[in-house]
Order: C-alpha cells, then sequence, then structure tokens
C-alpha cells in the first residue's frame, strides 16, 4: 500500500489563475487531495509520508487536455474495425497511460471513449488521466462521424461496437441517441455539426444538423444537467450551434466576429486544435492518412493561428485541445508551442488548467493548487510562464506526475 501522505518541498508554486510563480513553498497532501501549503518550516516527515524534495523546480496542476479519442489508436478505419471490442479497449487504455506520462492527469475524450475505460482506470486496473468521456459522437447519415465507404449500401453499424460516433437522423432520434449516451454515463454530449478532416467524403464547409436536432440534443443536454459540444470549423455551422444553446466549440478554425461575439455573450468556450493540423501537414500521408483527407488539411491548417489570435484578443474562454489520433498522439503537448505564437505562457496554461475545468464543471477540484483540489500535480524542471515549451520536454523536464495523490 503506497504512502497516503505525501510532502512536496523546496518547490516554487505556480498557481495558474493568478499566473505568478511563487516563493520557495511545501505542500502537503492528504487522502488525494491537496491539504496545506506553505512557505515556512515544513511539516514533519514521517514513514507514513513520502517525500520530495522539489530543489527549486516549479510544481503546478496537472494538465488537462479536452478534446482527445483514447479509442483512435489507428488511422486506418479499415484496420480498426478488424479488431475486437477488447482489443481496441487495451489500445486506448495504453494511449491514455501515455498522456498520463506527458502530464495530463485528466483529459476529456468527444468521442470513443466509454464508461469501462474510465471505470478501468478508476479501479486502478489500467494507469491513465482522470478520464471524462462522453460516449459516442452523434452523426447525421453522410456526416462526418459516418465512415462507411461510398459504395457501402448497408445500415450503419452497430452501437455495441467501440467507435468514435453513431448515426441518429431527425429529432427523436437524437434525443434517444442523447439519452443513450447519458444513461450510459456520458458527461456531455458531442455532436458532428460540419464535415471534418478525418472523414473524406464531406467538405468542411458543409453544415450537418438542423436547428431542430441541434435545439433537441440541448434540451436533452440541459435536462440531465450537461452540455453539447459541437465539432465544427465554419461560422455557417457554428454560429446556428451556438444560437442554439450549445456551451462549447471544438475546432472552429474559420470562425468570424459573430462566431466570437456569440461565444462571449454566451459565455461559451473554443477548444482549438492546431497541434493535428500541424501533424497531419507534415506526418499525415506517412501515418497513413487517406489522401482526400490531406488535402482538407491545408485548407483549416491556415486558418486555425489567427482565429485562435482574434478569440484571445477577445477574451474568449480558450481550452487546450489536440484531437490527434493514431502515431500522432505523441505530439500532444506541441500545442502549447504552437499557441505561443500568438499567447502568453500564462494564458496557454490558464487553457490547459483553470480554463479547462471550468468548462469541465470541475473548477477548484483541478487545474489549481488551491487546498481542497485533487492532488494532481506536476513538478518540472524551469519556469513554464518564461518558457512554456519545459512543458513538451517531459522526458527531461518532468520530474514526477502525480495524480490523486500518487507519484506516478
Ligand atoms: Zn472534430
Ligand atoms: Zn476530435
Amino acid at each position: 500500500m503506497a504512502a497516503t501522505r505525501l510532502l512536496i518541498t523546496n518547490a516554487h508554486p505556480l498557481e495558474p489563475e493568478s499566473g505568478e510563480l511563487g516563493d520557495v513553498s511545501w505542500l502537503e497532501v492528504a487522502d488525494g487531495r491537496i491539504a496545506a501549503t506553505g512557505t515556512g518550516p515544513a511539516p514533519a516527515i514521517s514513514d507514513e509520508v513520502r517525500h520530495i524534495d522539489a530543489g527549486g523546480a516549479t510544481v503546478l496542476p496537472g494538465l488537462v487536455d479536452a478534446h482527445v479519442h483514447i479509442l483512435l489508436t489507428s488511422f486506418d478505419p479499415k484496420e480498426a474495425a478488424s479488431w475486437t471490442p477488447g482489443y481496441a479497449t487495451v489500445r486506448a487504455l495504453r494511449e491514455a497511460e501515455r498522456m498520463l506520462r506527458r502530464g495530463f492527469t485528466t483529459v476529456r475524450d468527444v468521442g470513443g471513449a466509454d464508461y469501462g475505460m474510465a471505470q478501468a482506470i478508476d479501479e486502478g486496473l489500467a494507469v491513465g488521466p482522470r478520464l471524462v468521456f462522453g460516449g459516442k459522437a452523434l452523426s447525421q447519415t453522410g456526416g462526418h462521424g459516418d465512415i462507411r465507404p461510398l459504395g457501402d449500401d448497408t445500415e450503419p453499424c452497430c452501437q455495441s461496437r467501440p467507435s468514435f460516433a453513431r448515426v441518429a437522423d431527425g429529432v427523436d432520434a437524437v434525443r434517444s441517441a442523447a439519452r443513450d449516451e447519458f444513461r450510459k454515463g456520458a458527461a456531455h454530449l458531442k455532436m458532428l455539426i460540419s464535415g471534418g478532416v478525418a472523414s473524406p467524403h464531406d467538405e468542411v464547409s458543409a453544415v450537418q444538423y438542423t436547428d431542430e436536432e441541434i435545439h433537441a440534443a440541448v434540451t436533452e443536454a440541459e435536462n440531465h444537467n450537461r452540455y453539447v459540444t459541437v465539432h465544427a470549423y465554419h461560422p455557417r455551422g457554428v454560429n446556428r450551434a451556438l444560437r442554439a444553446g450549445v456551451r462549447c466549440v471544438e475546432h472552429g478554425n474559420l470562425i468570424d466576429d459573430e462566431t466570437i461575439r456569440l461565444l462571449l455573450e454566451n459565455d461559451a468556450f473554443l477548444v482549438p486544435t492546431l497541434v493535428t493540423y500541424d501533424q497531419m501537414a507534415q506526418f499525415g500521408r506517412r501515418a497513413g492518412m487517406p489522401e482526400a483527407s490531406y488535402r482538407k488539411v491545408a485548407a483549416v491548417h491556415e486558418a486555425a493561428l489567427s482565429s485562435l489570435e482574434r478569440a484571445h484578443r477577445a477574451g474568449v474562454n480558450l481550452v487546450y485541445g489536440s484531437d490527434l489520433i493514431g502515431p500522432l498522439q505523441a505530439a500532444q503537448l506541441s500545442e502549447f508551442t504552437l499557441r505561443a505564437e500568438v499567447q502568453p505562457a500564462a494564458d496557454i496554461l490558464r487553457s490547459a488548467t483553470s480554463t479547462a475545468a471550468r468548462l469541465l464543471g470541475m473548477a477548484g477540484q483541478i487545474g489549481t493548487l488551491a487546498v481542497g483540489a485533487h492532488a494532481d500535480l506536476l513538478v518540472v524542471d524551469g519556469d513554464p510562464l518564461a518558457d512554456i515549451s519545459v512543458l513538451t520536454r517531459p522526458e527531461s523536464a518532468l520530474r514526477h506526475v502525480v495524480k490523486a495523490g500518487q507519484v506516478i
């Protein structure tokens, strides 16, 4: 049995909300929570206490990646379709472990992860971040989540298999699918309301779903005290969805001033995912990405950074997301360096901690060093506020990952 208490001494605390590095402090953890902190003499160390002398390193809250797909461990849908559910799940949990070891102590899965995966991590059967999952994303027929080849005339298959999305058409079917995902423990509902890069047969500016269908999903989510987040690039889709009451927008590469106005007015969240386009542009072909998808990358890649910059300047709630699939997941931390082109380090850090916590309904629980919060902590050599890229070099700079008070 591991020690239930942990004491970190000689560390500079970095509280993201204030965006300042504090004086050398100690931090005490008990029962998985931050129990006390201080700058004076540290509490006595006994046998039940695990002690980490940080040697002047930085201690900050564990990171949150709010756009992952742990299930999508291959670029090739045909290969993935040949896997058994068990094999696909084992691969997904291995990916989750790698995420934790990069410093992500919480991830929000927006298509694919399910209750069983979260349960395996919670029970300690698998090592991984806190897994906040939304089950399967909702797609219309022929939408971003309907990956049947054009020659396939069979019905969309099959709710019992692990997959990223499920097809639901019409208000009644959307309601029923939403209720089913919430029944299975979804913390949010993901809706695919525009074309996408990974789906070879739709255009990114194409609108998917009607206002009535999005409204129905929002009503179901609100009835369950949950929320809807949408995959979309273009204001044609994004702005309709925001008017219908969705709380979060994924990607948003092509957004306009009206999108920004609606995001601010609704106190909604935007999760840009720059790194996925950057990686797909660099390595997509080699990693086995279909040619039709590869050609779409260029269009959304270019616009992503300037959209982020405009949203940042306007004060939109921005949250860290990577959206990498297959072997590209190794670049999960590179979103930090890409955003640093247009955002100060403190703002990027908040997007991966305190602002993400608000999106997840976990403010005060994660993304903070406050007493009472979950003891999800990183001990990092260097100062991420001076150079955010220290977070992208876990092999040399990340000394410890602590999740719920346990040193990983
Ligand atoms: Zn998406
Ligand atoms: Zn995604």
